[in-house]
């Protein structure tokens, strides 16, 4: 595997290129944020192990930034023990999993295979189809500019629909997704809050985004409806 470390710190740096090259893995380092950022699109990592305490633009920054630059690869956040702020605003900007410091080097390995089995698909923090965007971590949505107020079961349902643009998908598998095993009146409640959405998402921006597939169920159009 090709390795980009990020760490400002020399000897944490040198201890980690070390164990990795010992491993049989290239590793290329980046001592600040601006570097990794560049280096990260520069070539095609398998992963990236970032470190969270940078001068600078810190962990967190550069991976949102590595992120927007269209790379996938999987980042593995060094994050202190007790930071868990940290860890959140980490993960939320696109990193995979996070390790806390001090580390056993057998765990880093184990987890960097981890997250390589998984593959450096793509899997953006926020999801957009068309102009219709929607935030699992802080659960905004927006049509274009426009915030948009859905209620906790509306959003769960877009964002079933927004993880599979353009696939039909059945009034069970809607269920399957976005109720749980305790909701009792499962008959028509998809069709409710597919109208629900339709007056949220759709009708005040003149869109028809989320179509009704005859004998199927529903699909959200690719292009949001635009
Ligand atoms: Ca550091």
């Amino acid at each position: 595997m090709r390795i980009l470390v990020v760490e400002d710190e020399l000897k944490m740096a040198s201890l980690l290129r070390r164990g990795l090259v010992e491993e049989g893995h290239a590793v290329d380092l980046a001592r600040t944020g601006d570097d990794a950022v560049w280096m990260a699109q520069a070539a095609e990592y398998d992963a990236i192990v970032l470190d969270l305490m940078l001068p600078g633009l810190d962990g967190v920054e550069v991976c949102r930034r590595v992120r927007e630059s269209g790379v996938w690869a999987p980042v593995l956040m060094l994050t202190a023990r007790d930071a868990v702020e940290d860890r959140v605003a980490g993960l939320d900007a696109g990193a995979d999993d996070y390790l806390p410091k001090p580390f056993s080097f057998a765990e880093l390995l184990a987890r960097l295979r981890a997250l390589v089995r998984r593959g450096a698909t793509e899997r953006p923090a926020v999801l957009e189809v068309g102009d219709l965007r929607l935030d699992p971590a802080t659960r905004d949505a927006w049509r274009g500019e426009t915030k948009i107020q859905l209620s906790a079961k509306e959003f769960a349902l877009l964002e079933t629909f927004m993880r599979r643009p353009g696939q039909v998908l059945s009034r069970y598998q809607l269920l399957e997704h976005a109720w749980d095993y305790g909701y009792e009146n499962r008959s028509n409640v998809v069709d409710v809050y597919v109208r629900y959405l339709r007056d949220k998402i759709d009708r005040p921006f003149g869109r028809d985004s989320l179509e009704t597939v005859r004998g199927a169920g529903y699909r959200l159009r690719r292009d949001g409806g635009s």
